[in-house]
């Protein structure tokens, strides 16, 4: 079996209150992505954040990170597109990627293409009753069509983000199209508890996408479950040749005793290997995606 990728998504929106050890700070997260590398993560996902812990997008952040990231590690980077849960311009979405794909050393590998449009309401942890007025992450075609054309002419290998089937016929679409090419990388949203948008964080859950993904090889899905534990799908996962996207960003382990990042990606490495299947390399997944080689810069 292909050898299991695993992606820190070590921050998203996640504040302190339950876990301390999300980082928000480009030093923070840096020393986070070269720990969870250390552990067997390939990929990196951040959001870039303020002191306070607000999202801070801008260029000069995310640059920061990057490269206080590749003076030490070569893990694949994936950073967010920004806090885009409204209706925001191609600009405000593609701006802060597109300069920082101007040079090799701060140019992201991969970033999102959410497939779609979902509503994405908080749900109370206690009651779990939605908290309104709540958002809706809006995810034009035409914005996604044209984010694929700038992903492509960038460099930058696209991660397909479902929230529920219909995302995976667009992506089917986009592929017709010629929007996507190679082998596509796909993350299978689940949700729990604090959101409702994804499909559930169960065995079902799961199925309903895999019934309806092709099972050629063309395609690379993970597993990324916001508000849950992975702890019951992990072998499931590992088993039927997903890969797994994991971190403080979705959900803060607090039974564990609030684990750092590196020790979510340790768990889900020590599991594979129990299972008998080995951890992919950044190199590995450079191959996996058929991204470029590594600048010779980023040691
Ligand atoms: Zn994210």
């Amino acid at each position: 079996m292909e050898k299991l990728i695993i992606e820190a998504r070590v921050n998203e929106y996640a504040t302190r209150t339950r876990n301390r050890n999300v980082p928000w700070l480009s030093a923070e997260i840096a020393a986070d992505a070269i720990e969870c590398r250390q552990a067997g993560a390939s990929i990196v996902h951040f959001h870039g954040r303020d002191a306070t812990g607000a999202p801070d997008n801008r260029f000069e952040t995310c640059r920061d990170t990057i490269l206080a990231i590749r003076a030490s590690s070569d893990i694949l980077i994936h950073p967010s597109l920004g806090y885009v849960t409204v209706a925001s311009s191609f600009e405000e979405r593609f701006g802060t990627v597109r300069r920082l794909s101007l040079e090799g050393a701060t140019r992201p590998e991969i970033a999102p293409m959410d497939m779609g449009s979902v509503n994405v309401d908080l749900c109370d942890r206690a009651s779990r009753f939605l908290r309104l007025p709540g958002s809706t992450y809006v995810n034009p075609t035409g914005m996604l069509v044209d984010l694929a054309k700038n992903f492509r002419a960038a460099g930058i290998k696209p991660s397909l983000v479902a929230w529920n089937v219909s995302f995976l016929r667009l992506i089917e679409a986009f592929r017709d199209g010629a929007l996507l090419e190679g082998r596509l990388l796909v993350s299978l949203v689940l949700t729990d508890r604090i959101m409702i948008a994804g499909h559930p964080g169960t065995e079902q859950g799961l199925d309903a996408y895999l019934m309806f993904l092709p099972r050629d090889g063309s395609v690379l899905w993970a597993v990324t479950y916001i508000g849950g534990r992975l702890d019951a799908l992990l072998d499931k996962i590992i088993l039927a040749g997903g890969h797994v996207q994991i971190g403080l960003g979705d959900y803060p382990y607090v039974e564990d005793g609030c684990p750092r990042n590196a020790q979510l990606v340790e768990w889900v490495a020590e599991r594979a290997r129990a299972l008998g299947r080995d951890i992919a390399s950044p190199d590995e997944v450079r191959a996996m995606l058929g991204l470029r080689p590594r600048q010779p810069a980023a040691a």
